[in-house]
C-alpha cells in the first residue's frame, strides 16, 4: 500500500478487502490518527541503525510507519489471519520479519542478537498490557527503550509516586527497571472500534541498573507485592501476614525498626529506597535464620 494505512478511509477500506472484523477479546482497537503515530514514533527516537520490535501490529498502521523509520523491524501478531493482510498491504517494505505467536510465548533470544538493544513500540492489547511489559522488564529483554499505547489509567499508575492511589507493585517494579514518562493523553476517537476508555503513550527508558541497590530483587518484589496486597492494612500487618514471607510479626517489627520505617505506615507512602531498606533487612533475618 503506497498511502498511508493509519486514517479512518484507509483502515476501513482494509477491513473491508480481507473481511476484518475486529477481534474484542484480543483487544484489536486499530490506530487510525497519524498526530497520534507522529508522537508514536517521535518518542521512539528510531533511526536505520535500530532495531525494532512492534507487539501486535493488527493491520499495520504503526508498522508501517515503523518500517518508514526503523533498519529492522519484527512484528509479533497473535492473530494469524492478519499475517496474510499484513504481508500484502506492506509488500513495499523489505525489512519486515513476521512473527505469528502470542508475545507473552515468545522466545527473546531467538529476536535479539548478541549486543543488540531493541526498541520496543506498541499499541497493546490492553487484556494483557502488565504481563507483556512487567515480562519485558523483568525478564531483561536487552532494551534501550519502549514506547507503548496503554490505558491511561495503567500509564498513571506507571508514573506514580507515593502517596496517591495510582502508586502500587506496577509504578514500583516499572520504576525499577526504567525511567517512565507519559508522551502524551489519547482520546478513545483515534482508534476503529473505539475503546470504552482514555489511552496514554508511555515511553520507558530502560536503566543501565536499578536506581537503588537491593540484596535480593527476589525479596524486594515480594515486600512489595505483600505491601500493596490489602492497602490499608499497616506494613506490620501487610509483612508479616504474607504468604510469601516465612517471618513472624515479631521479626517484621524487628526489621521495620532496622530500617528506621514506622510500621504502622502504609505501603503506599514508602518510596522504592525504603521499600529497599526493609527488603534488605527482611533478607537478612531470613537468610540468618
Ligand atoms: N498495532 C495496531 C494498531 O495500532 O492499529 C493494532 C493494535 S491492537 C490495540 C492490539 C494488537 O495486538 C492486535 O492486533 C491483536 O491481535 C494483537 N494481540 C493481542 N494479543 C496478543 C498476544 N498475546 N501476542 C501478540 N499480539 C497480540
Amino acid at each position: 500500500m503506497d498511502k498511508q494505512i493509519g486514517t479512518p478511509a484507509a483502515t476501513v477500506e482494509i477491513m473491508k478487502k480481507f473481511n476484518i472484523s475486529p477481534s474484542k477479546s484480543l483487544g484489536q482497537n486499530f490506530l487510525i490518527d497519524n498526530n497520534i503515530l507522529d508522537k508514536i514514533i517521535a518518542a521512539g527516537e528510531i533511526t536505520k541503525k535500530d532495531h525494532v520490535v512492534e507487539v501486535g501490529p493488527g493491520i499495520g498502521s504503526l508498522t508501517q510507519r515503523l518500517a518508514e523509520v526503523a533498519g529492522k523491524l519484527t512484528v509479533i501478531e497473535k492473530d494469524k489471519h492478519l499475517i496474510p493482510v499484513l504481508k500484502e498491504v506492506l509488500a513495499p517494505y523489505t525489512n519486515i520479519s513476521y512473527i505469528a505467536e502470542d508475545v507473552l510465548k515468545v522466545d527473546w533470544t531467538a529476536i535479539v542478537s548478541e549486543r543488540e538493544r531493541l526498541k520496543v513500540i506498541a499499541n497493546l492489547p490492553y487484556y494483557i498490557t502488565t504481563p507483556i511489559v512487567m515480562g519485558l522488564l523483568e525478564n531483561r529483554v536487552p532494551t534501550e527503550l519502549m514506547v507503548f499505547m496503554v490505558q491511561r489509567e495503567v500509564a498513571e499508575r506507571m508514573v506514580a509516586g507515593p502517596g496517591g492511589k495510582d502508586y502500587g507493585s506496577l509504578s514500583i517494579a516499572v520504576q525499577f527497571y526504567s525511567q517512565p514518562e507519559i508522551v502524551t493523553i489519547v482520546p478513545p476517537t483515534v482508534f476503529i472500534p473505539r475503546p470504552n476508555v482514555d489511552s496514554a503513550v508511555i515511553k520507558l527508558i530502560t536503566l543501565e541498573k536499578p536506581p537503588i541497590d537491593v540484596l535480593s530483587e527476589e525479596i524486594f518484589f515480594k515486600v512489595v507485592r505483600a505491601s500493596f496486597q490489602q492497602r490499608r492494612k499497616t506494613l506490620r500487618n501487610s509483612l508479616s501476614k504474607s504468604p510469601e514471607l516465612p517471618i513472624s510479626k515479631e521479626q517484621v517489627e524487628e526489621a521495620l525498626e532496622a530500617a528506621g520505617i514506622n510500621p504502622q505506615l502504609r505501603g503506599e507512602k514508602l518510596s522504592l529506597k525504603e521499600f529497599g531498606f526493609i527488603s534488605d533487612q527482611i533478607y537478612q533475618l531470613i537468610k540468618n535464620k
